[in-house]
Protein backbone atom coordinates (compact mmCIF):
# COMPACT_ATOMS: atom_id res chain seq x y z
CA UNK A 1 0.00 0.00 0.00
CA UNK A 2 2.02 3.40 -0.86
CA UNK A 3 1.75 6.50 1.11
CA UNK A 4 -1.16 8.36 -0.94
CA UNK A 5 -3.54 5.47 0.22
CA UNK A 6 -2.59 5.01 3.44
CA UNK A 7 -3.26 8.66 4.21
CA UNK A 8 -6.32 8.34 2.33
CA UNK A 9 -7.25 5.65 4.79
CA UNK A 10 -6.03 7.69 7.75
CA UNK A 11 -8.98 10.06 6.71
CA UNK A 12 -11.28 7.99 6.51
CA UNK A 13 -10.62 6.88 9.87
CA UNK A 14 -10.59 10.02 11.26
CA UNK A 15 -13.41 11.10 9.50
CA UNK A 16 -15.45 8.17 11.30
CA UNK A 17 -13.74 8.51 15.15
CA UNK A 18 -13.11 12.25 15.63
CA UNK A 19 -16.98 13.61 16.53
CA UNK A 20 -17.15 10.53 19.17
CA UNK A 21 -14.03 10.62 20.76
CA UNK A 22 -14.84 14.64 20.65
CA UNK A 23 -11.66 15.74 18.88
CA UNK A 24 -13.70 18.22 16.90
CA UNK A 25 -17.30 18.43 16.45
CA UNK A 26 -20.70 20.96 17.38
CA UNK A 27 -23.45 20.73 19.40
CA UNK A 28 -25.71 22.93 18.31
CA UNK A 29 -28.27 22.20 20.82
CA UNK A 30 -26.10 22.75 23.90
CA UNK A 31 -24.97 25.97 22.21
CA UNK A 32 -20.88 24.16 22.89
CA UNK A 33 -18.15 22.86 20.27
CA UNK A 34 -15.60 20.53 20.99
CA UNK A 35 -12.01 20.91 20.50
CA UNK A 36 -9.43 18.32 21.10
CA UNK A 37 -12.13 17.19 24.08
CA UNK A 38 -11.90 20.43 25.24
CA UNK A 39 -15.95 21.58 25.42
CA UNK A 40 -15.93 25.46 24.72
CA UNK A 41 -19.09 27.76 24.46
CA UNK A 42 -19.93 29.15 20.88
CA UNK A 43 -19.33 32.51 22.85
CA UNK A 44 -15.33 31.68 22.63
CA UNK A 45 -15.29 31.84 18.79
CA UNK A 46 -11.99 31.94 18.12
CA UNK A 47 -10.90 28.19 17.90
CA UNK A 48 -13.98 27.54 15.86
CA UNK A 49 -12.94 30.33 13.33
CA UNK A 50 -9.31 29.36 13.12
CA UNK A 51 -9.99 25.51 12.78
CA UNK A 52 -12.71 26.30 9.95
CA UNK A 53 -10.52 29.07 7.88
CA UNK A 54 -7.61 26.24 8.36
CA UNK A 55 -9.40 23.18 6.81
CA UNK A 56 -11.12 25.62 3.97
CA UNK A 57 -7.31 27.18 3.50
CA UNK A 58 -6.21 23.42 3.47
CA UNK A 59 -8.67 22.15 0.77
CA UNK A 60 -7.96 24.88 -1.27
CA UNK A 61 -4.21 25.88 -0.70
CA UNK A 62 -3.02 21.91 -1.35
CA UNK A 63 -4.13 22.38 -5.38
CA UNK A 64 -1.15 25.15 -5.44
CA UNK A 65 1.26 22.34 -4.51
CA UNK A 66 -0.25 19.78 -7.15
CA UNK A 67 -3.63 19.29 -9.52
CA UNK A 68 -6.09 17.60 -7.99
CA UNK A 69 -3.75 16.83 -4.95
CA UNK A 70 -6.98 16.84 -2.08
CA UNK A 71 -8.93 14.59 -4.41
CA UNK A 72 -6.47 12.22 -5.19
CA UNK A 73 -5.28 11.97 -1.69
CA UNK A 74 -7.06 13.05 1.09
CA UNK A 75 -10.60 13.01 0.16
CA UNK A 76 -12.79 10.22 1.30
CA UNK A 77 -15.82 10.19 -1.13
CA UNK A 78 -12.51 9.37 -3.60
CA UNK A 79 -10.99 6.68 -1.19
CA UNK A 80 -14.46 5.10 -0.30
CA UNK A 81 -15.39 4.93 -4.21
CA UNK A 82 -11.88 3.31 -5.23
CA UNK A 83 -12.22 0.83 -2.52
CA UNK A 84 -16.13 -0.01 -3.54
CA UNK A 85 -15.03 0.23 -7.48
CA UNK A 86 -12.05 -2.65 -6.39
CA UNK A 87 -14.88 -4.77 -4.38
CA UNK A 88 -17.09 -4.63 -7.93
CA UNK A 89 -15.33 -7.95 -9.69
CA UNK A 90 -16.52 -9.91 -6.38
CA UNK A 91 -20.15 -8.45 -6.43
CA UNK A 92 -19.51 -6.84 -2.78
CA UNK A 93 -19.59 -3.29 -3.57
CA UNK A 94 -23.22 -2.95 -3.12
CA UNK A 95 -23.74 -4.87 0.44
CA UNK A 96 -20.78 -2.47 1.65
CA UNK A 97 -22.31 0.29 0.06
CA UNK A 98 -25.41 -0.73 2.13
CA UNK A 99 -23.67 -0.98 5.44
CA UNK A 100 -21.37 2.22 5.02
CA UNK A 101 -24.85 4.24 3.98
CA UNK A 102 -26.22 4.62 7.63
CA UNK A 103 -22.97 4.58 9.47
CA UNK A 104 -21.29 7.60 7.20
CA UNK A 105 -25.09 9.69 7.90
CA UNK A 106 -25.08 9.19 11.74
CA UNK A 107 -21.34 9.88 11.31
CA UNK A 108 -22.11 13.17 9.44
CA UNK A 109 -24.90 13.87 12.10
CA UNK A 110 -23.06 13.35 15.17
CA UNK A 111 -20.66 16.12 13.83
CA UNK A 112 -23.55 18.73 14.53
CA UNK A 113 -25.55 16.74 17.67
CA UNK A 114 -24.21 14.90 20.66
CA UNK A 115 -24.46 11.17 19.12
CA UNK A 116 -25.57 9.55 22.15
CA UNK A 117 -29.02 11.85 22.03
CA UNK A 118 -29.02 11.89 18.01
CA UNK A 119 -29.19 8.22 18.32
CA UNK A 120 -31.90 7.96 20.73
CA UNK A 121 -34.01 10.67 18.77
CA UNK A 122 -33.30 8.83 15.34
CA UNK A 123 -33.76 5.36 16.87
CA UNK A 124 -37.23 6.16 19.27
CA UNK A 125 -38.55 9.39 16.56
CA UNK A 126 -38.25 11.41 19.12
CA UNK A 127 -35.93 13.94 16.92
CA UNK A 128 -38.06 13.98 13.75
CA UNK A 129 -35.53 17.08 12.82
CA UNK A 130 -32.81 14.52 13.22
CA UNK A 131 -34.50 11.51 12.08
CA UNK A 132 -35.11 13.71 8.67
CA UNK A 133 -31.74 14.47 8.35
CA UNK A 134 -30.63 10.85 8.71
CA UNK A 135 -33.14 10.07 5.99
CA UNK A 136 -32.50 12.41 3.35
CA UNK A 137 -28.35 12.14 4.20
CA UNK A 138 -28.96 8.08 3.90
CA UNK A 139 -30.89 8.65 0.15
CA UNK A 140 -27.72 11.26 -1.04
CA UNK A 141 -24.72 8.95 0.11
CA UNK A 142 -26.97 5.91 -0.39
CA UNK A 143 -26.87 6.81 -4.14
CA UNK A 144 -23.31 8.44 -3.80
CA UNK A 145 -22.56 5.46 -2.88
CA UNK A 146 -24.55 2.75 -4.42
CA UNK A 147 -24.65 4.15 -8.52
CA UNK A 148 -23.01 7.63 -8.31
CA UNK A 149 -19.30 7.65 -6.94
CA UNK A 150 -16.91 8.84 -9.59
CA UNK A 151 -19.51 10.02 -11.57
CA UNK A 152 -20.21 12.56 -8.71
CA UNK A 153 -16.92 14.17 -8.95
CA UNK A 154 -17.48 14.71 -12.24
CA UNK A 155 -20.72 15.95 -12.11
CA UNK A 156 -21.72 17.19 -8.61
CA UNK A 157 -18.82 17.86 -6.05
CA UNK A 158 -18.65 22.06 -6.87
CA UNK A 159 -14.66 21.70 -5.82
CA UNK A 160 -14.55 19.33 -8.44
CA UNK A 161 -16.32 21.97 -10.75
CA UNK A 162 -14.34 25.08 -9.29
CA UNK A 163 -10.66 22.80 -9.28
CA UNK A 164 -9.10 25.08 -11.83
CA UNK A 165 -10.04 28.11 -10.21
CA UNK A 166 -8.09 26.95 -6.90
CA UNK A 167 -5.13 25.55 -9.50
CA UNK A 168 -2.57 27.82 -10.77
CA UNK A 169 -1.26 27.22 -13.73
CA UNK A 170 2.76 27.24 -13.10
CA UNK A 171 2.52 27.64 -9.46
CA UNK A 172 5.99 29.32 -8.54
CA UNK A 173 8.47 28.05 -5.45
CA UNK A 174 7.50 31.18 -3.92
CA UNK A 175 3.95 30.76 -3.76
CA UNK A 176 4.14 26.88 -2.57
CA UNK A 177 6.08 28.86 0.45
CA UNK A 178 3.46 31.25 0.64
CA UNK A 179 0.81 28.85 1.11
CA UNK A 180 2.83 26.40 3.16
CA UNK A 181 3.73 29.03 5.45
CA UNK A 182 -0.18 30.43 5.63
CA UNK A 183 -1.24 26.53 6.63
CA UNK A 184 1.90 26.72 9.26
CA UNK A 185 0.45 30.01 10.74
CA UNK A 186 -3.21 29.21 10.95
CA UNK A 187 -2.25 25.68 12.37
CA UNK A 188 -0.40 27.23 15.50
CA UNK A 189 -2.54 30.32 15.87
CA UNK A 190 -5.57 27.44 15.88
CA UNK A 191 -4.02 25.58 18.45
CA UNK A 192 -2.38 28.37 20.91
CA UNK A 193 -6.24 30.58 20.48
CA UNK A 194 -7.58 26.25 21.65
CA UNK A 195 -5.31 25.51 24.42
CA UNK A 196 -5.43 29.61 25.56
CA UNK A 197 -9.31 29.57 25.51
CA UNK A 198 -10.74 29.23 29.02
CA UNK A 199 -12.96 25.71 29.52
CA UNK A 200 -14.47 27.22 32.27
CA UNK A 201 -17.31 29.60 32.16
CA UNK A 202 -18.68 32.27 35.36
CA UNK A 203 -21.77 34.43 35.03
CA UNK A 204 -23.20 36.62 38.11
CA UNK A 205 -26.82 37.38 38.43
CA UNK A 206 -28.89 39.60 41.03
CA UNK A 207 -31.76 38.13 42.23
CA UNK A 208 -33.27 39.64 44.49
CA UNK A 209 -32.89 43.09 46.67
CA UNK A 210 -34.80 42.92 50.34
CA UNK A 211 -35.14 46.08 52.02
CA UNK A 212 -35.23 45.84 56.37
CA UNK A 213 -34.74 49.42 58.09
CA UNK A 214 -32.13 50.94 56.67
CA UNK A 215 -30.25 47.92 55.85
CA UNK A 216 -30.44 46.28 52.00
CA UNK A 217 -30.15 42.40 51.06
CA UNK A 218 -29.26 41.93 47.44
CA UNK A 219 -29.01 37.96 47.00
CA UNK A 220 -26.90 36.36 43.77
CA UNK A 221 -26.72 33.44 42.21
CA UNK A 222 -23.17 32.43 40.79
CA UNK A 223 -23.00 30.26 37.79
CA UNK A 224 -20.03 27.74 37.47
CA UNK A 225 -19.75 25.71 34.43
CA UNK A 226 -17.01 23.43 33.93
CA UNK A 227 -16.79 22.83 30.40
CA UNK A 228 -13.98 20.33 30.34
CA UNK A 229 -14.99 16.82 29.09
CA UNK A 230 -12.95 14.99 31.27
CA UNK A 231 -12.02 16.42 34.49
CA UNK A 232 -13.59 17.75 37.52
CA UNK A 233 -12.85 21.88 38.35
CA UNK A 234 -12.69 23.10 41.52
CA UNK A 235 -13.60 26.80 41.79
CA UNK A 236 -12.46 29.02 45.01
CA UNK A 237 -14.16 32.23 45.58
CA UNK A 238 -11.96 34.75 47.02
CA UNK A 239 -14.07 38.12 48.85
CA UNK A 240 -11.82 41.31 49.46
CA UNK A 241 -11.69 41.52 53.21
CA UNK A 242 -12.82 44.91 53.84
CA UNK A 243 -16.17 45.08 52.36
CA UNK A 244 -19.32 43.06 53.40
CA UNK A 245 -18.45 39.31 53.33
CA UNK A 246 -21.06 37.07 51.82
CA UNK A 247 -23.60 35.39 53.56
CA UNK A 248 -24.63 31.47 52.54
CA UNK A 249 -21.34 30.70 51.38
CA UNK A 250 -18.50 29.10 52.96
CA UNK A 251 -15.34 30.64 50.72
CA UNK A 252 -13.08 28.42 52.88
CA UNK A 253 -13.91 25.39 50.69
CA UNK A 254 -13.19 25.14 47.19
CA UNK A 255 -16.46 23.94 44.77
CA UNK A 256 -16.15 21.05 42.96
CA UNK A 257 -17.76 20.83 39.36
CA UNK A 258 -17.85 17.21 37.62
CA UNK A 259 -16.58 17.03 33.91
CA UNK A 260 -19.17 19.21 31.38
CA UNK A 261 -21.63 20.09 34.55
CA UNK A 262 -22.93 23.58 35.71
CA UNK A 263 -23.53 24.06 39.74
CA UNK A 264 -25.18 27.18 40.47
CA UNK A 265 -24.42 28.68 44.06
CA UNK A 266 -26.37 31.14 45.99
CA UNK A 267 -24.92 33.63 48.35
CA UNK A 268 -25.97 37.44 49.73
CA UNK A 269 -24.76 40.43 50.48
CA UNK A 270 -25.72 43.14 52.97
CA UNK A 271 -24.97 46.82 53.53
CA UNK A 272 -26.08 50.18 55.37
CA UNK A 273 -23.99 52.36 53.32
CA UNK A 274 -22.70 52.51 49.81
CA UNK A 275 -19.82 50.39 49.20
CA UNK A 276 -17.74 48.91 46.44
CA UNK A 277 -17.48 44.66 46.82
CA UNK A 278 -14.67 42.98 45.14
CA UNK A 279 -14.11 39.60 44.89
CA UNK A 280 -12.69 36.92 42.17
CA UNK A 281 -13.38 33.40 41.15
CA UNK A 282 -10.55 31.17 40.54
CA UNK A 283 -10.04 27.49 38.93
CA UNK A 284 -7.64 25.31 40.51
CA UNK A 285 -6.44 22.94 37.57
CA UNK A 286 -6.88 25.93 34.78
CA UNK A 287 -5.39 28.41 37.35
CA UNK A 288 -7.16 31.07 35.93
CA UNK A 289 -8.55 33.99 38.01
CA UNK A 290 -11.82 36.31 36.92
CA UNK A 291 -12.64 39.23 38.79
CA UNK A 292 -15.87 40.88 40.21
CA UNK A 293 -17.22 44.21 41.30
CA UNK A 294 -20.33 44.78 42.45
CA UNK A 295 -21.44 48.02 44.22
CA UNK A 296 -23.94 48.04 47.15
CA UNK A 297 -25.83 51.14 48.04
CA UNK A 298 -28.62 51.55 50.72
S1 LIG B 1 -14.28 16.18 -6.84
FE1 LIG B 1 -15.15 16.45 -4.83
S2 LIG B 1 -15.91 14.44 -4.20
FE2 LIG B 1 -14.57 14.15 -5.94
S3 LIG B 1 -12.61 13.64 -5.06
FE3 LIG B 1 -12.63 15.86 -5.41
S4 LIG B 1 -13.37 16.77 -3.50
FE4 LIG B 1 -13.82 14.58 -3.46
Amino acid sequence: MNLRKNIGWWIVGLFFIVPYLNLFRLDIQGGHYYWMTKRLSFDQPLPLLLTILLLVFLVIGLSTFRARLFCSTLCPHNTVSKALRALEKRRLDKPVAVVLTPLIAFTLISYFDEPRLALHGILYGQSPMALAFFVVLCLFLGSLLWKLRSKFCQNVCPYGFLQHLFTPDNPTRVAKIGVATLLLLLAVAMTVAALSTSASEVSFKQVSRVETGSTITYVYNLGLTNNNATTAEHFTIKFAPDAPQPIGLDVHDAIEVGPGATKVVTFALRTARLVTVQFEVCTEHEGTCKPFNVTLSN
